[in-house]
């Protein structure tokens, strides 16, 4: 196993040999589908542009673990959110991913809407949710005291949960690696020379050139460029922003489930939602642009979150902003992914993952290596995962800070370094000795939420750094 960030890339793994398959992209995909490969005997990379996992799309969502209530019936995108919110679900148990099960609901503030709640009560039904139940003004005004007035009636989705977005594919990543696989970081593949039958293709990246057998496009945003590297034009990537804005944690008591609005053309529409650091969320936007690289907050998008949210919850707004972000959808124009395989170039894309990858992600890498196998790749008998315990960045649960047993045996774990969101200098030491260590402060920062809270590392910004680039002693 192994991570490497520089040097040339070994194109050679086993005596020999080339990679049996690398995938392209480490967000909470291709993360996924890495793990899902090393659970046979193969010899896999996973191959990033960036620096670090998890730095596209991944990092900046809602952080809902949906149920897929409200997806088309019968697409790709149905049955992978369905099967991978419970895959997802059993697999933070077991990893210490912290999710926690508020429920949502969905508030209807006109008749229109209102009359529209059944309607999306059936189309819970065709994609496979039977738990939904309508709700009356006086019973959502009781599990909402906060609400706005005029709210008519809901539609609760009591398995809507949140989750945390950063450690989901740090854990699949992490226990890919121990696994065996290889992750190669700040690592972009820039041209691909695709192999005739018997041989293998060759990836040729800023480090150097890769040579496997098999190949998968898991590029988010970039999906359809790297699709072109092999002669493929099957879709375009539009960036589609979601400007978000965090409140402090003050304004947690406002809000106990995902307050969902009815959807429109747009997708999902505008949210209220607790996160699982304490925080209560806004957004997102939703602006099709034509930059990938556009994760600005613009004053409009804020201007306009901070107009639908005063409506949906007035108090929201009187609480004080922590911080502000944006992420950007791959929208390609259709109302589902873009998975296909093309055996006959040993190559499958798993493009356009758009508004549900993080809780799809467990499902998609089950899929694509089924479609791996189809594609001609001999899988090998199944051999267990090596174990993966993620450290706890959720609020609901135990904290190192809190644990007076821990403290006795390692006082690390007493020593507070951000005080906002009480993280310890035993949690900063451990980030930064793991499997997948952060390459960036803000790499720090979704492993153990340093710099993350109320005074966004105004008061122990220099600590941090100096721990960060100076090691823990
Ligand atoms: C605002 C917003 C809200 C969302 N809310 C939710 C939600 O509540 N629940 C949910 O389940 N999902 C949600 N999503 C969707 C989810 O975040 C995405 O579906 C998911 O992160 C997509 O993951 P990915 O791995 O496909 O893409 P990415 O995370 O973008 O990863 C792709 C990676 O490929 C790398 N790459 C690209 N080209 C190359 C190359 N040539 N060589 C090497 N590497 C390359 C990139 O650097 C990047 O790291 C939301 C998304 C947004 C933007």
């Amino acid at each position: 196993m192994s991570v490497t960030r520089r040097g040339v890339p070994p194109d050679t793994p086993a005596p020999g040999g080339a990679y049996d398959v690398v995938v392209v992209g480490a967000g909470v995909v291709g993360c996924a589908i890495a793990r899902e490969l090393a659970r046979h005997p193969l010899r896999v990379a996973l191959v990033e542009a960036s620096g670090d996992i998890g730095e596209g799309s991944s990092k900046a969502n809602t952080a809902i673990l949906h149920t897929g209530f409200d997806a088309v019936p019968g697409t790709l995108e149905s049955r992978m959110v369905r099967e991978g919110g419970r895959l997802l679900a059993a697999y933070a148990e077991e990893t210490g991913i912290p999710v926690e099960r508020v429920g949502a609901l969905l508030v209807a503030w006109d008749e229109e809407q209102l009359a529209a709640l059944p309607r999306l009560a059936d189309k819970a039904r065709r994609n496979g949710y039977h738990r939904t139940r309508p709700l009356s003004a006086a019973e959502l005004y009781a599990r909402e005291p906060c609400l706005g007035p005029g709210a008519l009636g809901a539609l609760e989705v009591p398995d809507e949960a949140i989750v945390c977005p950063w450690t989901t594919p740090l854990a699949y990543a992490t226990q890919a690696v121990r696994s065996g696989v290889d992750l190669h970081l700040d690592c972009p593949v820039e041209e691909v020379r695709p192999g005739g039958a018997a041989e293998p293709h060759r990836l040729v990246t800023r480090r150097g050139v890769l040579r496997t057998r098999f190949l998968v496009n898991a590029c988010g945003l970039y999906a359809d460029a790297f699709d072109a590297l092999l002669g493929r034009k099957d879709f375009t990537v539009t960036p589609r922003r979601g400007q978000l804005v965090v409140f402090d944690k003050f304004a947690r008591e406002l809000v106990r489930h995902i307050l969902l609005p009815v959807p429109g053309a747009l997708g999902k529409g505008v949210l209220i939602a607790p996160t699982v650091y304490g925080n209560v969320m806004l957004g997102p936007t939703a602006e099709d642009l034509t930059d990938k690289a556009a994760t600005g907050s613009t004053a409009e998008g804020l201007a306009a979150l901070r107009a639908q949210g005063r409506r949906i919850l007035p108090g929201l707004l009187d609480e004080e902003v922590t911080a502000v972000y944006a992420g950007l959808r791959a929208a390609t124009g259709a109302e589902d992914y873009r998975v296909a395989a093309h055996p006959e170039l040993r190559y499958v894309t798993v493009g356009g993952i758009r508004s549900t990858g993080l809780t799809a992600s467990l499902a998609l890498g089950r899929h694509t290596v089924e479609l791996l196998a189809s594609a001609g790749l001999g899988l090998g008998p199944e051999r267990p995962l090596a174990p993966v315990r993620m450290p706890n960045l959720g609020e609901a649960f135990p904290r190192p800070y809190r644990d007076a047993g821990l403290i006795a045996r390692d006082p690390a774990y007493g020593t507070i370094v951000c005080h906002c969101e009480r993280v310890t200098l035993g949690e900063i030491r451990d980030a930064l000795a793991s499997t997948v260590p952060p390459a960036s402060l803000d790499g720090l920062r979704r492993r153990t939420r340093a710099r993350a809270g109320r005074c966004q590392g105004f008061s122990c910004g220099a600590a941090v750094r100096s721990l960060f680039e100076e090691g823990v002693r």
